[in-house]
């Protein structure tokens, strides 16, 4: 019988553990421009993520294989991180000594640009404070899912995937 992966035993997928799935943008790439990473390990029949892309940078040879990205080809428009339904796309741009993820944000309320948010890691846990640099609300965008990009310190890039919205 093969082994159960640990994503499926923790029910969230460690970044050591995604790197033996899929091949990381170079720390070159990551300074270009934002880069989408597909967080999304199961064969699964889904691929919206494929469709949407506009120039073809989603690889996957069928529906139930788990997406790569061409990174060259990737413009950073944020489509698969909206048209996502699981939740599984990011983007990430490294800026100077900070770094900005793209992420999706479900949970009401949604923060607004300039606003210091709670950074969460893949457990849930409170890990720092980032900013909001810009959103896409539910209205404009191309799933149902809302995103937010927010600049945080560059060492949580690849830890934080949600944050908490903490108003008086
Ligand atoms: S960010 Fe845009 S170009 Fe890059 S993989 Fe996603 S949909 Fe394709
Ligand atoms: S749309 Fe999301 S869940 Fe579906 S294959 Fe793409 S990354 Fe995975």
């Amino acid at each position: 019988m093969s082994e159960i992966p640990e994503y499926l035993r923790k029910g969230y997928i460690e970044i050591e553990e995604l790197k033996k799935i899929i091949e990381l943008p170079s720390e070159e790439r990551l300074r270009k421009k934002p880069v989408a990473i597909p967080e999304c390990p199961q064969e699964i029949p889904c691929a919206p993520c494929r469709e949407i892309c506009p120039t073809d940078a989603v690889i996957m040879e069928n529906v139930n294989d788990i997406p790569r990205v061409n990174y060259d080809k990737c413009i950073g428009c944020s489509l698969c991180v909206q048209i996502c339904p699981g939740l599984a796309f990011f983007m990430v741009y490294y800026k100077g000594n900070k770094a900005r993820v793209t992420m999706p944000h479900e949970l009401l309320p949604i923060p607004s640009v300039g606003e210091e948010v709670v950074l969460l890691n893949r457990v849930g846990e409170e890990v720092g404070k980032g900013k909001v640099i810009t959103v896409v609300p539910r209205e404009k965008s191309k799933g149902d899912t809302p995103i937010i990009t927010v600049e945080m310190p560059i060492e949580l890039a690849w830890d934080v995937r949600a944050v908490k919205v903490v108003r008086e």
